[in-house]
């Protein structure tokens, strides 16, 4: 395990280029990362062995790798199994282990057969990531951006209002002798929306989704998932998925039907480490911890700081990161917070002898916790002792990394660059897809999650090769910046905007 620098308030340092893949057109070739995995024998065992379902399930074996395949595929950036299949050329099939072009039939099935090993394909990603880890020092890793994205399921939710059933459809086309009409939700929209809210508005439209979607009963007979919103029932056949509303008083006034895309992205590289897909239902800060314990492990150790946006801000999400040791950076939400006694509305500690401000010493997440300070300017006897608060007196505002530090806003200000992320992962990977041209034609979380750790291990590879982590040399012609906010006196920030490919 690489020495972790847990020096909170160094300024964060960015890897440019280092997935400007469009420089390099060869990494586009759907079979570069089938080819690159091979030429690493231990990563290519432990995808082999873990997504063979022959050997689970005792099945004949057949020649031929269908977790290469399902590479390869996602490599080619089609989202439909059957226009790949057609124009895949005998090299791929032979290059993935096969001695022919298997029918469509079989690959589709045994393409649907490895939603059940994801995970394997995420683990190989987990083994280039540590190395990724390793061969830059500790950089990759050490700070963390959490963002989700929607993901649309290829189910539609249809009304169903059955007789005997009161309906509002009906009720409001006799009084007015309108459709109802449920608008698209984009998640930009919804992001944007939820910020500009106080958490107590946030809790209550939390609160009358979850009580909408207390309404929910499996019809067995149809195979299909009924539900009740805004006064009428639906359908669906993907019971996997949830529906993401955004209320007008009684009426749904927009939505979305699918899953969250929950994404950890590495500060350092700009590379996805980890994707988690969700019911939209689901609101971010409970997928959070799941998220943040799914990242260490990836990682092998713990990031210093972790930046969202206004969707995490909440109590829990703070104590559950300040006591991993990592770093919260959130922009607040709501109301202005007020100076306290034992510190101020920035969440600087007072000094408790004089009540003027402290610098900080040091911060302790174990055994609980604690922020060490020193009075600014001593007057008082006692104002010379070093003094210790515990950052639950108040975990939104007693934080590893002070509000008023420069890396702060700095990392502040990087988080919302890092959305081109999700627009980069649809482009290069159909990760996440947003419409009916690059969702997945397969209903299930499944076929989600199953697009996306695949992605994440070409991803990677493609990484390690731009900075010579592969043992060739560094073909990335970019060097790494530091981060710089008006005030600081450092290097003038690069753009880190990029060209996808
Ligand atoms: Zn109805
Ligand atoms: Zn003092």
């Amino acid at each position: 395990m690489p020495v972790m620098d847990r020096n909170y308030r160094r300024m964060p340092v960015v890897l440019k280029g280092a997935t400007r893949f469009s420089d390099e057109p060869q990494l586009a070739d759907e079979l570069w990362a089938v080819r690159e995995l091979k030429r690493h024998q231990r990563w290519l065992d432990k995808l082999l062995t873990d997504t063979d379902l022959e050997r689970n399930w005792g099945r004949p074996r057949l020649p031929g790798h269908w977790a290469l395949a399902y590479l390869a595929f996602v490599g080619s950036r089609q989202v439909d199994i059957e226009p790949w299949w057609a124009m895949s050329s005998a090299e791929v099939w032979l290059e993935c282990g096969f001695s022919a072009k298997p029918s469509y039939q079989a690959v589709w099935k045994r393409f649907a057969e490895l939603e059940q090993t994801t995970g394997a394909f995420h683990e190989a990603a987990t083994l280039v990531i540590r190395r990724a880890v390793r061969k830059s020092d500790g950089k990759v890793g050490r700070a963390i951006h959490i963002d989700a994205t929607e993901a649309e399921t290829n189910a539609v939710l249809a009304h169903d209002c059955r007789d005997g059933e009161a309906c509002a459809r009906q009720a409001r086309r006799r009084a007015r002798g309108l459709p109802l009409r449920v608008g698209r939700l984009h998640a930009d929209d919804e992001r944007a929306r939820r910020h500009a809210r106080h958490d107590k508005e946030v809790e209550a439209e939390d609160a009358a989704t979850a009580e909408a979607m207390r309404d929910v009963v499996y019809d067995s007979e149809r195979s299909v998932l009924r539900m009740r919103r805004g006064g009428c029932w639906y359908r669906t056949r993907d019971a996997t998925a949830g529906y993401r509303i955004y209320m007008q008083g009684a009426h749904i006034k927009k939505g979305w039907f699918g899953f969250l895309d929950h994404k950890v992205i590495d500060h350092y590289t700009g590379g996805t480490l980890l994707h988690k897909f969700e019911k939209a239902t689901v609101q971010d800060y409970h997928t959070y911890p799941e998220l943040l314990d799914g990242v260490i492990e990836t990682l092998g150790r713990t990031p210093v700081a972790m930046m969202a946006d206004r969707g995490l801000a909440t109590r829990s999400v703070y104590e559950l990161t300040t006591r991993k040791g990592i770093a919260t950076v959130i922009p607040s939400r709501g109301r202005r917070a007020t100076d306290q006694d034992s510190y101020d509305r920035h969440g600087i500690p007072r000094c408790r002898h004089c009540g003027g401000e402290t610098h900080f010493v040091r911060f302790n997440h174990q055994p609980t916790p604690r922020l060490w300070v020193r009075c600014l300017i001593p007057s008082q006897p006692g104002c010379q002792r070093e003094q210790t608060i515990s950052c639950s007196t108040d975990w939104k505002r007693l934080l590893p990394l002070w509000r008023t530090e420069p890396a702060y806003a700095a990392y502040r200000q990087a988080h919302q660059t890092y959305e081109r992320v999700h627009h980069h992962q649809r482009q290069r990977y159909k990760v996440a897809g947003d419409t009916h041209a690059i969702r997945p034609k397969r209903i299930g979380v499944g076929c989600q999650q199953l697009r996306a750790n695949p992605a994440g291990l070409i991803e990677w590879l493609r990484i390690r090769h731009r900075e010579g982590w592969l043992g060739c040399p560094r073909t990335n012609r970019d060097d790494e910046f530091v981060r710089t906010t008006p005030g600081y006196h450092g290097p003038p920030p690069a753009d880190p905007a990029e060209v996808p490919f």
